[in-house]
Order: structure tokens, then sequence, then C-alpha cells
């Protein structure tokens, strides 16, 4: 069966497919020619009112050139007496669509770009020209998609009539929403924002560059899939927009090598691709982009998606910081910076239940207490005794550490939950904190304040449960500060 018996379903004459080819050939040609008269028009008018504006309308001049030799090309290649016979693969399809829309992106995005840069200066003509060019590119774009349709003999004998009247009634709304009033304004932490652009089309990557510029956001571009992979070494970005076809690797590849490093909510990639088929922007997503953004670029939808990326990594990330402060809130004693009450007596509670489930040894707690404070505060003042209960803090601090647990549980008494089983010697543990926090001179606004402590000590053996070995600890405190305090006490001596 030949191409063109697939397109009507059955044999046709030669002079009906020629008839054909000419009017699919025609839909390209006809709006490509104007789009060059446009830009004729166009630079006139941008020279005669002395605006500059001559690497935008060389990248639209040459973008066009740029379209009809390619189509010229593929149409004499695929249509041809010379044109091959052999079925090509979907994505040999796909890749053919693809090149032949690419120069549409520069004129696109250019003639975008010059719309909103000369928008105050240049005459309302030159914007409707523009605007001309844009609306002619939208309709090149489905005279190629029906040419290689067309080659791959899938077009479809469409009811005429039920098409025309949907694009009648399209047409319509369109006319009658009228000119959208649309402005964008950019959350402040979304601004500073770091945007890795990667594309092997230089074209594109610029105008997704200036677009992006625009809005204040930052970009770095990369042309190769090596090159992204040593950006993103360098510095993680806040966001990639990420072509599909690279020259060295596929950009689905690159994407999966991303996500085996960084989640898609620390990095997060927008695919930006040619081919809209519904199959392949769902492996996108399944594979980890978060979007998807088809070529040829539309501006506005370009910035929604790219702001709405940033913005839910920004509130995220905002998200995260709340919960750590949070939690840091919730479990710091405010003066000190150390655990608070809470947090060492549920670390009391739990370390209990594994000793008695037989998952831990027995361990010691120490209840400790400032000798004298109410004197401390009398002689210094409060923020002398706040320094004092810093101090002493610190000191206990850097003595009781990990796996062990200090905690902050009232004015100026700690707890002590000692669980590191290396401590054999508890009266020498004891000792030492004693030692440390006597021989600690706290210096208060040029006055040295010395103190004292005293302790009470418990084990897990001799007690029945957590708050049995509080009581018990406390007793033995009260027992300490009643034999002249200066000490730690270790069992209770009725
Ligand atoms: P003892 O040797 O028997 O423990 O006597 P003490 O004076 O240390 O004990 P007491 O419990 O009578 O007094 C503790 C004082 O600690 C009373 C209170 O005003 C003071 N205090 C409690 N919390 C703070 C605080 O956060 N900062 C300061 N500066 N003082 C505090
Ligand atoms: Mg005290
Ligand atoms: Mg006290």
């Amino acid at each position: 069966m030949t191409k063109t018996d697939k397109y009507f379903g059955k044999a046709t004459s030669k002079g009906a497919e020629e008839i054909l080819l000419t009017q699919i050939k025609q839909e390209f040609t006809t709006p490509a020619d104007a789009i060059s008269d446009y830009i004729e028009l166009i630079e006139k008018n941008i020279n005669e009112s002395n605006l500059k504006a001559d690497e935008e309308l060389e990248q639209i001049k040459s973008g066009c050139k740029k379209l009809i030799d390619q189509y010229e090309e593929a149409f004499i290649e695929h249509t041809g007496p010379k044109a091959s016979t052999e079925d090509k693969t979907p994505e040999e399809y796909s890749e053919l669509r693809h090149n032949l829309r690419t120069p549409l992106n520069a004129i696109i995005g250019y003639s975008e770009i010059l719309i909103e840069d000369l928008e105050e200066d240049l005459s309302q003509q030159s914007i409707s020209d523009l605007e001309a060019i844009i609306n002619l590119s939208r309709e090149i774009e489905k005279a190629i998609e029906k040419f290689v349709d067309y080659i791959r003999g899938a077009l479809i004998d469409k009811s005429e009539g039920e098409v025309s009247d949907q694009l009648e009634s399209a047409e319509a709304l369109f006319k009658s929403l009228g000119n959208i009033d649309y402005t964008f304004e950019l959350n402040e932490h979304v601004q500073n924002a770091d945007v890795l652009i990667v594309d092997d089309n230089k074209t594109n990557c610029e105008v997704l560059e200036r677009r992006l510029n625009a809005q204040g956001l930052n970009c770095r571009t990369a042309y190769d899939g090596e090159s992204a992979i040593s950006e993103v070494k360098k510095k993680i970005p806040d966001l990639i927009l990420l072509d599909v076809i690279l020259p060295d690797i596929n950009g689905l590849e690159l994407l999966k090598i991303f996500r085996e490093d960084h989640q898609s909510d620390s990095l997060p990639v927008i695919m930006v691709s040619a081919f809209n088929d519904v199959d392949s922007i769902a492996k996108c997503i399944q594979l980890g982009a978060q979007d998807y953004l088809p070529k040829p670029l539309n501006g506005t939808i370009l910035l929604a998606k790219v702001v709405s990326c940033l913005e839910r990594k920004f509130f995220r990330e905002r998200e995260q910081e709340l919960v750590n402060e949070l939690h840091i809130r919730a479990t710091t004693d405010q003066l000190t910076g150390i655990y608070n009450r809470r947090v060492v007596f549920e670390a009391l509670e739990k370390s209990f239940k594994e000793v008695q489930a037989g998952e831990r040894e027995n361990f010691s707690v120490l209840m400790l207490d400032i000798d004298h404070f109410k004197k401390v505060n009398d002689t210094y003042g409060h923020a002398g005794g706040d320094e004092v209960l810093k101090i002493m803090a610190t000191t206990l601090n850097d003595l009781i550490t990990e796996p062990n647990i200090l905690g902050r549980i009232g004015g100026e008494e700690f707890l002590g939950v000692i669980l590191d089983k290396d401590i054999k010697d508890m009266a020498a543990f004891c000792d030492k904190l004693r030692t440390a926090i006597k021989d600690n001179v706290v210096d208060f606004e040029g006055k040295a304040i010395k103190i004292t402590s005293s302790g009470g000590v418990a084990n897990t053996e001799e007690s029945e449960n957590a708050s049995d070995l509080v009581n018990k600890a406390d007793e033995r405190l009260y027992e300490a500060k009643k034999k002249g305090r200066d000490q730690f006490i270790f069992s209770q001596v009725f």
C-alpha cells in the first residue's frame, strides 16, 4: 500500500495525490511568505523610528530562512521522485517534526520579546504585524504537523464541516475575550532564583534566558548533558528547564541521573520539548519532572509554570524551616539553650521502659541544684543569676555528653540521664561535675561569682518506675542539702 492509499483509505489517482500535496505545501508556504513580508514592514518602521532591534530582527529573519530551507529540503526528500518508501520509526517522525519546528522558537520568541520591549515606542501597526507573525507561526506549526502526518500516512479524512464549525466557534470566543490586561508580579523570594536552562539550541536558550531575566530571575545555560551535570555539581539550581533532545544524552536519561542525587522537592525540573504527545509527558512526570512545557514556547505559560514551580519550592523550604524552628522551640530551654524539662523526662520514661523490656542495661539519673542560688540573685541581681545559670548549663553540657541527656527542669535544677555504659563509677563522674562547677568562676560585669552544687543520684535497679526513680534522686538531693551542700548522695541515709 502506498502512503496516499493509507490517507484515502483506498487506491487514489496520481492527480488527487498531487492536489493534496500542493495543498499541504501551500498551507506552509503561504504563512511563511507572509512572515517574510511582515518582517520587511516591521524593519522599515523600526528604522524610521530610530529604534534598536537589529539583533532581534536578525534572529527572526534567520529563523524564517532556516524554516523555509528546511521545509523545502524535507519536502523534496520525502515527497519527490527519490522519496524513500521505507517506513520510519515513530521516533524518527517525531525528530523530523521537532527539527522542522525548531526555527519557530526563535521567530515566536523574538517577536514576543520585541512586542514587550518596544510596546511603548513602536507604532500600533508594527505591533499588530508582530502579532500577525506569531499567529502565522502557529499556522505553520499546524502545517508542519500535517506534512509529517502526510508522509507517515497517518492523515485521517476528518469531516471538514465539523472541524470548521469548531474552529469558527473557537475564533468567536477569542474575539469576544478581546485584549486581556495581564501583568505579573513576582514574589520577592522567587525573584533571586537561580534557573538552569539546558538546551542544545543556542537560540532557544537565549529566548528563555531573556524572558526569565526580564522578570529578574538569574539564569545559567548548558548546551549538552555533560555541562548540565557539571553545572548542577557546581551549585544546585532552584529549577532546571530541561530540553528532551540533547546531543550527548537524552533529556529523560539526564533527568534520571539528577534524580539519583536530588529529590524533585529540592531540585524541580520542567521538561521542555516539541514532543507534545501525552505518553512522553507522562513518562517525564513518572521520572520525576514537576511539569512540562511544549515548544514553541508561549511566554505566558512559561512564566506561569516557572513561577509556580519556584514558589512551591520556596514555600516548601519555608515550611521546613518553620517546622525545624518549632521543634527547636519545643525542645529547648530558652535561657540556657540546653534541653527543656519535657525532653529530658520523655527520654527518661522511654529509657526506663527499654530497661523493663530487657533492651537496655540499668542506668542512673542525677538531680542537681545550685546551692544558695537565692543569694546569687540577691547579691548580683536577676541578670547575674541568669549568667550563672547559663555558665552552669554549659559546664554540665560539656561533661554530660551523648548518649547521656541533660535538661534544665526548673529554676536552678538540672536532671541528667546517664545512659553511657562506659561511665561505671558514678561517684567519680559526679565528683568531676561537682568540682568543675565549683572551680568555674563566673565573670559578671567584672565581678567573680562562685557557686557550689548538690546532687542526688538513683539507679533503675532500685526503682519500680520512672517517677519513683526521680523521687529517689530528689530525696537524696534534699539529703545532700541537709548534710551541708557541695556534695552528691547515692543512697538514702535514714
Ligand atoms: P538551696 O541551696 O537550698 O537550693 O537554696 P536556693 O536559694 O538555691 O534555693 P531556692 O529554691 O530557695 O531558690 C531558688 C531561687 O532561684 C529562687 C528563684 O528566684 C531563683 N530563680 C528561679 N528561676 C530563675 C531564673 O530563671 N533566673 C534567675 N536569675 N533566678 C531564678
Ligand atoms: Mg538551689
Ligand atoms: Mg531550688
